[in-house]
């Protein structure tokens, strides 16, 4: 651990079966810290052997897991809820180290989110009821709501933890058996929240954690045929080839995919609140969110005094160490993202975009080392790629409208539908919007409110299924159909 920026050594091996151990093979991966892309800690790779260690474990688990009382699986999640909440400040460093998350977002909304989605599903563990449906006379027909089993989840490096959270906590309290791959950027949360489940109680082989890459321990996580579901957070790309691989053995499948947010500012919205707000929109983790507003759509008649104020903002946001106090944006998550995103800058300067601000690297000193970029805001063509295409990063396009119809067209002029916004003081407005909007969530002056009972997903190109609330209950779940002859009289279908 390079200078102590951790009050913790983290824990870096898989862990399979209640236990950490080292990778079969003995690989594993070096995680930088990309405030200056020195390396944090190696951590043990998972390929596709150790994949089928962990699946072993979960699928033994499975049993006993699926048959505990919901409130003692609930009890479980509330006690890690708690134990999160203990150590909010090594989990808050942690996240920061290894995502680039500046310490203020991490203490305040990574971690508490995170607390508070299992601290949610433990309560909802013995909440979430089957049916009994209204048949014809002489029968009983209810239905169950079963645990599909040992589910595979896949998850991205932009929010580990709250990620994980919003996996795992519905999984285990419908009483699947869970075996989680982290990115490989950022592992080092996940593997902290194994440590403190095992702490609390949670039995050998209920949650597991492989580490790796997506190409091998991924892959064979998608591909593995006692997996009965995989659910995926990342890019629709992968997305796509989750789809094709799970076609063995017809698991189900949950994607969380890409985004390409619109946020609307109509000439009636209170402009303080929507400059400050679109800023935390696309600024907020620099970026790197799936529901980022990465489109504004400004009224042409406040354009201009809206841009004046949301550039100056913009320009004054603190970058620095994510560690270091004060930081209102770090660096983004890795080398090859920040050139990603660099490249895309270049893209809207190939395309006639103008760069109103940044769109570039920071020139101070003591960033140099690190994955950093500045916020930047480009004004640009509608049609044009950096308008249609997902940058996940500090890079904001700007565009302009006359009418609400053109507005409508602009943003629903993607092949996303995750998140958008809309400012306006116009209450038919924003609800004629917030229905037309070819989205799976729309915030009406806000942007980017998260709670676990509210649905979280998208359609078309940003996936399909729901995350959080007795949307992500179900998801975990298959409905069994159960038919008691009460007191019918049934006729014989054969005459003899
Ligand atoms: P990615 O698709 O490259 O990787 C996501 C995860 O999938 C990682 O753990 C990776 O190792 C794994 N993976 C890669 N190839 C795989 C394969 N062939 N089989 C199985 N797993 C594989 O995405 P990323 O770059 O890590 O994350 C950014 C993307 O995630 C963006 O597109 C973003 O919009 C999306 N995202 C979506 C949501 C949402 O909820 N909709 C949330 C966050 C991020």
């Amino acid at each position: 651990m390079p200078g102590n920026r951790t009050p913790m050594t983290p824990q870096t091996k898989l862990f399979i079966g209640g236990a950490f151990v080292d990778a079969l093979d003995g690989a594993t991966i070096a995680t930088l810290n990309p405030h200056d892309n020195s390396p944090i800690a190696d951590v043990a790779e998972a390929k596709a052997a150790d994949v089928d260690r962990a699946v072993e474990a979960a699928a033994k688990a499975f049993p006993a897991w699926s048959a505990m009382a919901a409130m003692d699986r609930g009890r479980l999640l509330l006690k890690l809820a708690d134990a999160i909440e203990a150590d909010a400040e090594t989990l808050a460093r942690l996240e920061s180290l290894d995502t680039g998350h500046p310490l203020r977002d991490t203490r305040g909304l990574d971690v508490p989110r995170t607390a508070v989605t299992y601290r949610y599903f433990g309560g909802m563990a013995d909440k979430f009821e089957g049916t009994v449906v209204p048949v014809e006379a002489g029968f009983l027909n209810y239905v169950l709501r079963e645990p599909v089993g040992v589910v595979g989840q896949i998850v991205p490096w932009n929010f580990p933890l709250m990620f994980t959270s919003w996996k795992m906590g519905p999984a285990l309290a419908a009483g699947c058996t869970v075996v989680l791959k982290p990115s490989e950027l950022t592992p080092l949360s996940t593997l902290r929240i194994a440590e403190l489940m095992r702490d609390v109680g949670f039995p050998a082989g209920v949650v597991n954690i492989v580490p790796g890459y997506g190409a091998t321990a991924g892959q064979r996580l998608v591909d593995h045929p006692e997996v009965r579901k995989i659910a995926f957070t990342g890019s629709t790309a992968i997305g796509r080839s989750v789809v094709r691989g799970s076609a063995g053995n017809l698991k189900k499948v949950q994607l969380e995919l890409g985004g390409k947010g619109a946020n609307i500012v109509f000439d009636d919205a209170n402009l303080a609140a929507a400059v400050n707000g679109a800023a935390f929109a696309i600024f907020h983790n620099q970026g790197q969110a799936c529901i980022a507003g990465s489109r504004l759509l400004l009224h042409e008649k406040i354009a201009d005094e809206f841009l004046d104020r949301f550039l100056k903002l913009a320009r004054s946001i603190r970058l620095g160490d994510p560690l270091a106090e004060g930081t209102e944006m770090g660096p983004l998550t890795s080398r090859m993202h920040q050139q990603r995103v660099l490249d895309y800058c270049a893209v809207a300067r190939e395309e006639g975009g103008e760069i109103l601000t940044g769109g570039r690297a920071p020139d101070d000193p003591a960033l140099s080392k690190g994955c950093y970029v500045e916020p930047t805001v480009v004004r640009a063509d509608p049609g044009s790629r950096v308008c249609r295409e997902e940058v996940f990063g500090p890079f904001v396009t700007v565009s302009t409208f006359k009418t609400d119809e053109e507005a409508l067209a602009i943003a629903n002029g993607t092949e996303y539908g995750l998140g958008g916004g809309l400012w306006t003081s116009n209450l038919q407005r924003a609800h004629r919007f917030a229905k037309a909007m070819i989205s799976g969530m729309v915030w009406v002056n806000c942007y980017k409110r998260v709670n676990p009972g509210s649905p979280f997903g998208g359609v078309h190109a940003s996936g399909y299924g729901r995350e959080m609330g007795f949307e992500a209950m179900r998801e975990y779940t298959s409905p069994k159909s159960i038919w008691v002859n009460v007191d019918a009289q049934l006729p014989p279908y054969y005459r003899r």
